[in-house]
């Protein structure tokens, strides 16, 4: 929690104002017995009804002070939360996007989505309290002791047994139930993954007749949630009829020996009367002391979860003398490369891969599932880095460049498409902010997307649901290769871009990017060997390794494995139409 204070020091100065205001309050809330006991001793007692007027009014007059303080520090206190929660948030997100593709592993989406949201929300909850309440209860609390010993020092010493008391059950409680509300968020997080997975996979659920089975699960890990939840509550409400007994055992104490001491004349009825205002306030504000202390303890496993994501060091950085010089010709060239996934002592998943692409070559990867053909190409925008040998652009390797200048040259269609909800254009524009309307028009083109998009009836202007899901696989195929190609890059990466496409589209797809492209370096991957026959070289992986490599031709002469491909796909007695 530390650690986050720092978000609100730019608001220093609300930080301040707030507790200033609420001494305000405090110091009202502190006098008001005293006030009463002199109406009642001296006013009443006297027959005094000009000092009853007048020390009511007085009264009066501060209560309205006070509420004012109360009321400012109240709206201090929240511009300050809610400015500290903004800021903390705006953080978060920022971080989260200079993950790299292996940190999202380490977090997934759903701890990510409850971090952002509820346990932001703790914490700002906690910054509003604490600047009310944390200041109120140790003022109103002490204020109340001094107070309390100045009408009468013997009968405070009743607060010598109760508050130890309290705080030591108070400790108690904290000890126990820090662990128990960072179960409480981590199911939380299992709820919002089950949750996402579920209504992203809705469709799924429908066709398997899954529901049944998902709404069990669903129900599972949300008791989960509950059960922990009323755990960690039962705990922290378990204090309150012990602390509720406490106090009305002190105050009988209070009434008992005060009430001797009035009967004996030490004492008088309107000092009593103070005094067990006094005793309430103070043992009040540490009722209110130990409800924020519980609150701290749970925002506590929440900043530190919070905390846990800020501290990353994203595993992919950009350099630190990066080297500012543009990309012009998209040469691409793997120099025995070895990759491999998660920690050491993991099958690679890519061994001793070295090619080199020529500007304005189409390279085609192909490789049967599972090969390595993603893993390849994920290593050029360096979406992770390789673990040995280089993987170089234009002669300079990847880890040199700043991610802007490396990734603004490359266009990729990942394999797994995904289309932003907003309209077919925005979502084509969105590989370039800067492009025209024309431009748009154009990639579709070239995409072979122009003519399905026309016929919508808005046209371009159609909206696109979220995730794409009201065009078909083919269609979002073609939208997605747009949007790379409006970025009019210098490398071009189509992972499996046109699995979804009949065969006679992917083939004007194709030719339209060797017309228009002419002098971007353009790798596409496929399971299709109808996809790859036209490229100037053919990549054939397997398990990881480089199992062939050259035109279409050469490998029908030399590799034994294309030619089975080959055979099982396109050979005698398999029909393909033009
Ligand atoms: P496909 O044609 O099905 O897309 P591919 O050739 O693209 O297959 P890759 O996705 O590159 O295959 O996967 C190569 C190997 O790496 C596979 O064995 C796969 O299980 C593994 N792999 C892929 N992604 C990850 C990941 N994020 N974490 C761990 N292993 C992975
Ligand atoms: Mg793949």
């Amino acid at each position: 929690m530390r650690k986050l204070l720092a978000y609100l020091k730019p608001y220093w100065k609300l930080v301040v104002l707030a507790p200033l205001l609420m001494i305000v309050e405090v110091i009202v809330d502190l006098l008001q017995p005293t006030l009463l006991a002199k109406i009642v001793d001296v006013g009443i007692a006297g027959q005094d009804l000009t000092l009853v007027m007048r020390t009511g009014l007085f009264m009066i007059g501060i209560a309205l002070i006070g509420m004012l303080g109360g009321m400012g520090c109240t709206v201090a206190a929240s511009i300050a939360s809610q400015s500290f929660g903004t800021d903390l948030r705006s953080d978060l997100f920022k971080k989260i996007q200079s993950f790299s593709y292996a940190d999202l592993e380490t977090f997934k989406i759903s701890t990510l989505i409850t971090r952002l949201t509820n346990d932001i929300a703790q914490v700002q909850m906690l910054v509003l309290m604490s600047l009310r309440i944390m200041v109120r209860a140790p003022l109103l609390g002490v204020g109340g002791i001094i107070m309390a010993i100045s009408i009468n020092a013997r009968l405070a010493m009743i607060l010598l047994a109760s508050v130890p008391a309290l705080l030591l059950i108070l400790f108690f409680v904290i000890q126990k139930s820090f662990p128990l509300f960072t179960m409480v968020q981590q199911k939380l997080d299992r709820v919002n993954a089950v949750m996402r997975e579920n209504l992203s996979g809705i469709r799924l659920i429908k066709v398997f007749n899954r529901s049944t089975y998902e709404k069990k699960r669903f129900s599972i890990t949300n008791s989960e949630l509950m059960n922990n939840t009323i755990k960690a509550f039962k705990l922290v409400i378990s204090i309150m009829p012990v602390m509720m007994l406490i106090m009305n055992l002190s105050l009988v104490a209070v009434i008992w020996f005060g009430g001797i001491q009035v009967s004996g004349g030490t004492m008088k009825v309107g000092e009593i009367m103070a005094f067990i205002n006094y005793f309430m306030q103070i043992l009040f504000s540490l009722m209110m002391v130990s409800a924020i202390f519980i609150f701290i303890t749970r925002a506590n496993a929440s900043a530190e979860r919070i905390h846990e994501v800020l501290s990353i060091v994203p595993q992919i950085q950009d350099p630190s003398q990066p080297d500012q010089a543009p990309l012009n010709k998209g040469m691409v060239e793997f120099e025995k490369i070895t990759f491999q996934y998660g920690e050491d002592g993991n099958e690679p998943a890519l061994k001793d891969i070295s090619f080199a692409a020529q500007p304005g070559e189409i390279v085609a990867i192909l490789g049967r599932t599972g090969s390595g053909k993603s893993t390849l190409m994920n290593l050029i925008p360096r979406l992770y880095d390789v673990n040995q040998g280089r993987v170089k652009v234009d002669g300079r390797d990847v880890r040199t460049f700043d991610f802007t200048t490396l990734r603004s040259s490359i266009g990729m269609v990942p394999q797994d498409t995904v289309l932003f909800s907003g309209t077919i254009k925005e979502n084509i524009k969105w590989g370039n902010t800067r492009a025209t309307d024309q431009d748009v028009i154009a990639a579709a083109k070239i995409a072979q997307a122009d003519q399905f998009i026309s016929q919508f009836p808005e046209g371009y202007d159609t909206s696109i649901s979220q995730g794409g899901t009201n065009l078909s696989g083919g269609q979002k195929q073609r939208v997605a290769i747009a949007r790379a190609i409006i970025k009019k890059p210098l490398i071009l990466i189509l992972d499996d871009s046109t699995s979804a496409v009949d065969l006679a589209t992917e083939k004007k797809i194709l030719s339209a990017l060797k017309e228009t492209l002419v002098d971007t370096t353009i790798f596409i991957v496929a399971q299709r060997i109808s996809t790859v026959l036209d490229a100037d070289c053919i990549l054939l992986l397997d398990n990881g390794r480089i199992v062939g490599q050259g035109n279409h031709s050469q490998l029908m002469k030399n590799n034994s494995i294309y030619q089975e491909i080959y055979q099982s796909q396109l050979g005698e007695g398999v029909t393909i139409y033009d």
